[in-house]
């Protein structure tokens, strides 16, 4: 299969349906042969962003450009963007092999190439054995491969994914993540991939875009969002976080103070940039958190919060506390090795933070 990489951008673009606005100035640039996921919450605007860089969409502003064209006019059936539907949207009555024709018998292609290309397509989803099934005489996931084939076997610039892997069942979402990120890696193809579900954005995506509200908060690869969120909603979206409100009540060059109501004044390292006097959000991960009893030794390059265990959750390779300390309510995640006892319900402990790894947001 030969097939052109190509670049995406979004400038500026809103949209509205009616007075609601549910794009607001959207800028992206998704690189050639990349495998980008739009990430957020249910209603944040994913899917109307697919759709209209799918061309069924209209934007009222701004601009949308491939490969640095101007798209805005083109209409859908001259975009050239193949995409993949949530519910699959295979014809029923067809035999699998029509089904994946269907699109290049619509642009007249001579009857050798079609059987040529249909071959190599469901040979590339390996689906080559199943050519006269009918789409209900398959499981989920051979479906899903069937979508996947029909899309790509017209070679198109984009392959757009809307929430795939939303009707399958967990076994088979984790195995048609990795075969969509292995036919994505085999073809090259740009690739913009919709999902709700952040292990499936972190898991496939190259890099991601974290929409909320018709707002885009953050771009980047998935370790980047996850280590510098650039704002609470980031940082409680990708992955889970403790957030503690406080101020920043003075920076002295290579250390600030932070103080909370309910755990005092903390000094921590000045982050790169600026960091000015006023309210922030101090946000740290559960598994850097430690966790001991009160008698224990407290490494002195932490600093330690006495609070309360409020529930525990025993997952086999860690379990997951819920701690009150003061007024707060922080999560640990504690990594299990056999013979080693878990705090009980109603027990004191101390909670270790490392100045390390803790983010301070300021909005
Ligand atoms: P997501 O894909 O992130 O779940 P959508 O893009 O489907 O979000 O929807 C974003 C917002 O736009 C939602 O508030 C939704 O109700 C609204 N919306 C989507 N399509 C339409 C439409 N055709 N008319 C009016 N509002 C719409």
């Amino acid at each position: 299969m030969h097939l052109n990489k190509v670049s995406l951008q979004a400038r500026h673009i809103s949209l509205s349906y009616g007075r609601t606005e549910v794009l607001k100035d959207i800028n992206i640039l998704i690189e050639p042969g990349e495998f980008f996921a739009l990430l957020g919450p249910s209603g944040s605007g994913k899917s109307t962003l697919l759709r209209l860089i799918a061309g069924f969409n209209r934007h009222q502003r701004g601009e949308l450009l491939i490969d640095g064209q101007d798209i805005t006019g083109t209409p859908a059936h001259q975009r050239n963007v193949g995409m993949v539907f949530q519910n699959y949207a295979l014809w029923p009555h067809m035999t699998v092999w029509d089904n994946v024709a269907f699109g290049l018998v619509e642009r007249r292609a001579p009857k050798d190439e079609i059987k040529r290309r249909v071959g190599a397509a469901l040979e590339l989803v390996g689906l080559s054995a199943f050519g006269e099934r009918r789409p209900g005489q398959l499981s989920g996931g051979q479906q899903q491969r069937v979508a996947l084939a029909r899309t790509v076997v017209i070679e198109p610039k984009l392959l757009l994914l809307d929430e795939p892997l939303s009707n399958l069942d967990k076994n088979l979402r984790v195995q048609m993540r990795e075969e969509i990120k292995h036919l994505q890696r085999t073809l090259g193809l740009t690739t913009i991939f919709v999902t709700h579900d952040q292990e499936e954005a972190m898991t496939t995506a190259d890099r991601m875009a974290v929409l909320d509200h018709g707002i885009l908060q953050q771009v980047g690869s998935a370790a980047s969002l996850f280590d510098f969120p650039a704002n609470r909603f980031v940082a409680g979206f990708v992955g889970t976080t403790n957030l503690i409100d406080g101020q920043i009540t003075a920076v002295h060059g290579q250390h600030l103070s932070f103080e909370a109501p309910g755990i005092g004044t903390l000094s921590l390292p000045t982050p790169e940039g600026a960091a000015q006097p006023g309210a922030s959000t101090l946000a740290f991960r559960p598994h850097t958190v430690r966790m001991c009893k009160p008698a224990e030794t407290q490494e002195s390059d932490r600093f330690w919060l006495s609070g309360l265990v409020q529930s525990c959750e025993f997952l086999g390779e860690s379990s997951r506390y819920r701690v009150r300390v003061g007024d707060l309510s922080l999560i640990a995640h504690e990594p299990h090795f056999s013979g080693a006892g878990l705090h009980e319900v109603g027990a004191e402990v101390r909670l270790g933070i490392d100045p390390l790894q803790v983010r301070l947001l300021t909005h």
